[in-house]
């Protein structure tokens, strides 16, 4: 196998701490054959130094990617990726690595903790690591040095919990609210005997198109609380995104929020204060990103 950094060079970069970094600062791919080369087993495959090349240079905020099991995302991107976040040009001080479950979050963490603790040359140019946890299950390793942290979080407990919290405060509101609906209806307009069963009041309609409302208010609340328990742990800004599913259905009131941030003059809580859903039937989503505090996480720049 041909090596990607010259053997000679190589050599030069164990010995030198100065040349190393003034080399891998700057170039991703050349950071992950240096400091990764362990993990390098096969010459580098064309989509992985793509994948390398859009981590490094993409000008877009969102990457979204996907490759087969075994294609070495994790590796590229959690582990190696989260350091040279750190360590390269890009001098990112907090890292937030998303599990979808909180097994999937712990592992990316072990991966991480594992090349500090046996990874020499990285553990010498990233300093030393602490680790620390929160009562609310975040785990975050620390480089005080760069003031920087790495912090793992999953998405799936939170929003569980959040759900369910929300359920328990709103339901009996619901349900009273649909049953005073029926009766308000009812008293404008009595049934005449017989004709419930071809009512919409107590059709399979309106049960349904309440039910499906409900939901998606329900996944949409958790989600928000969610995003602000997260955000205030970690002590960042919640930016709720508008989202539509993008096709054809979607309708006039939601078309336009699409992308739009919650607050500002076009933010779409001067719409739609309530967020999703914006009306009946509604599929649209908030996004959550998360953004510094101005100030808070900045470290100092080397
Ligand atoms: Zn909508």
């Amino acid at each position: 196998m041909k090596h990607f950094i010259d053997k000679k060079l190589f050599n030069i970069m164990i010995k030198d701490r100065l040349v190393r970094t003034a080399i891998t600062k700057d170039n991703f791919l050349l950071f992950f054959h240096f400091y990764f080369a362990h993990y390098v087993k096969y010459e580098t495959a064309d989509f992985q130094k793509e994948i390398m090349h859009y981590l490094q240079n993409s000008a877009t905020e969102n990457l979204y990617l996907c490759a087969f099991r075994g294609s070495g995302k994790s590796t590229i991107i959690s582990t190696a990726y989260s350091l040279w976040a750190i360590l390269g040009k890009q001098e990112k001080k907090f890292v937030v690595l998303f599990g979808q479950t909180k097994a999937q979050a712990k592992q990316h963490m072990m991966n991480i903790r594992h090349e500090l603790e046996n990874n020499l040359l990285l553990k010498k140019d990233l300093g030393p690591f602490q680790e620390e946890d929160d009562e609310w299950g975040a785990h975050s390793l620390v480089f005080k040095q760069l003031g920087a942290r790495i912090t793992i979080a999953s998405a799936e407990q939170s929003t569980e919990a959040a759900a369910a919290i929300y359920i328990s405060s709103v339901a009996p509101t619901l349900a009273r609210g649909m049953a005073q609906n029926t009766a308000a209806a009812l008293a404008r307009r009595p049934l005449a005997p017989g004709a419930a069963s071809t009512s919409f009041l107590f059709s399979p309609g309106r049960a349904v198109s309440a039910s499906i409302t409900e939901v998606t208010r329900t996944g949409s609340q958790a989600d928000r609380i969610a995003a602000r328990t997260i955000g205030a742990r970690l002590a960042v800004r919640t930016v709720g995104i508008w989202q539509t599913a993008r096709d054809d259905l979607v309708c006039p009131i939601c078309r336009p929020l699409h992308g739009r941030p919650e607050l500002g003059p076009n933010g779409w809580a001067s719409r739609v204060p309530g967020g999703s859903p914006a009306h009946i039937g509604c599929r649209c989503e908030i996004v959550y990103r998360f953004e510094p505090l101005a100030g808070r996480l900045a470290g100092p720049r080397v």
